[in-house]
């Protein structure tokens, strides 16, 4: 049963709109087949509430409605109450679906040694010479099979269901040869069609040098644009690519490369950028017209501006730099000079192995200083827009997908002030519910 009618929400924060949550009090929204067809105040949409009236009077009490009120639920008109299943949210929150708009949630092995190495001070230099790193995860994930792998990435997409996210992006990247690379894209290809979550796939060839091109990172490059690349847009399902341009990693040039050849295939393009130093990625990134860039710790003056001009959106990730213990990212400047503000987990195995929605609200508000309307937009319509899916979810409007959270709290300002607590209590999914 897709039919859902939710009532009496003490807060229906839509994030509809420029810049503002748009909360209606005492708030409903009816879903059918899976899509919003109506949201307004409970006594607006809902003039009778279906459950209340005796199944013999309830045609007569909707035409009744329908002559008083202005939005009338003219669509539950066309089915019975029985087919819609009815949620009284007295007292509570209800929010669009959550959207992690970057992890990296199909990996093989993990890397607790490496963690705690870091908690000791190890350099991240040492931790590589030790065999850490993400050649350590490329190397696991190899010899992963596949339904092994499928089945933890599945768990990880079950976790982060629980905390409320509805649509998640996923990344290739522990592959780097053509074989692993397909066998993680296949895995998410086969979860988006399986699980109740969304599968946004991102194809990151370019997420390291892979031990076998160590001292010959440009034939690297020739082999991510001559094998991986036809490789994954012919096995389809992939909407964006990625590089990790940065110090010690790509630079502006071969990311370059790499993300054009990906733009002919047909591919959005995304940037890991400027996380170690100011190279310049976010540059690159509104040079090329990315749909985001992400990380942004280092990113210079002329980045923000240029993200800004060209509407590039960026995605935070403090999850990772509270766990690499660095410096957060310029949220408040990207703000101030007008670029679209998301956030993401970063889930994965090295640098922030988190799921945790709940935190990565409380970094974004206690320690980058976004207010809790911000942080919400940033898990909602923003990361919509990093993943181009604006116009299908990230809020709460006639049309979009019927992806839904009911939080066990009074205000949606208790996502950051109750404090890493998990406060979802039921997640809907294409009206579905999923988590109840
Ligand atoms: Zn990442």
């Amino acid at each position: 049963m897709n039919n859902i009618i939710i009532k009496n929400a003490e807060e229906l924060v839509t994030c509809a709109g420029d810049g503002e949550v748009g909360i209606i009090e005492k708030g409903a929204v009816i879903i059918e087949d899976g899509i919003i067809t109506a949201v307004g105040k409970t006594e607006e949409i809902l003039p009778e509430t279906i459950t209340d009236i005796a199944p013999d009077k309830k045609r007569k009490s909707y035409r009744k409605a329908l002559n008083i009120n202005r939005k009338p639920a003219r669509k539950v008109l066309h089915k019975s109450e029985g087919e819609y299943r009815v949620i009284d949210a007295s007292g509570k929150v209800v929010l669009p679906g959550f959207i992690d708009s970057h992890t990296h949630f199909v990996f093989g092995g993990y890397r607790a040694d490496e963690f705690n190495w870091r908690l000791q001070g190890m350099p991240y230099v040492e931790i590589m010479e030790q065999g850490g790193g993400i050649v350590n995860t490329v190397k696991a994930t190899r010899q992963t099979d596949f339904s092994t792998l499928k089945e933890l990435a599945r768990k990880r997409l079950d976790s982060l269901l629980s905390f409320g996210v509805t649509t998640v992006e996923g990344k290739t990247g522990y592959g780097l040869n053509t074989e692993t690379e397909l066998k993680q894209l296949r895995v998410m290809k086969e979860l988006d069609e399986e699980h109740s979550l969304e599968v946004v796939k991102t194809f990151l060839g370019a997420h390291a040098f892979p031990p076998e091109y160590a001292g010959n990172h440009d034939a690297y490059v020739e082999q991510v644009i001559e094998e991986q690349l036809p490789a994954v847009t012919e096995e389809g399902g992939v909407e964006f690519i990625d590089v990790f341009c940065d110090q010690g990693v790509f630079s502006i040039e071969q990311a370059r490369k790499i993300l054009q050849a990906g733009q002919r295939q047909g591919l959005e393009v995304k940037i890991h950028a400027d996380e170690i130093a100011a190279v310049g990625a976010a540059e690159l990134a509104a040079e090329l017209g990315a749909v985001s860039a992400e990380h942004l710790l280092r990113i210079s003056e002329k980045g923000i501006r240029g993200m800004a001009d060209r509407g590039v959106t960026a995605v935070l990730l403090p999850l990772t730099a509270f766990s690499l213990k660095e410096e957060y990212a310029p949220a408040r400047k990207l703000l101030e000079a007008g670029v679209r503000v998301a956030a993401g987990t970063d889930l994965n195995p090295g640098s922030c192995y988190s799921e945790s929605i709940p935190l990565l609200i409380a970094l974004l508000t206690l320690y980058m200083g976004l207010t809790p309307a911000e942080a919400l937009r940033a898990i909602t319509i923003n990361a919509a827009a990093a993943l181009n899916r604006e116009d299908k979810i990230g809020s709460i409007e006639e049309g979009k997908q019927g992806d839904l959270v009911i939080l066990d709290a009074p205000s949606y300002t208790h996502l950051s002030y109750h404090i890493g607590v998990n406060q979802v209590e039921k997640v809907i999914k294409k009206g579905q519910i999923i988590v109840a």
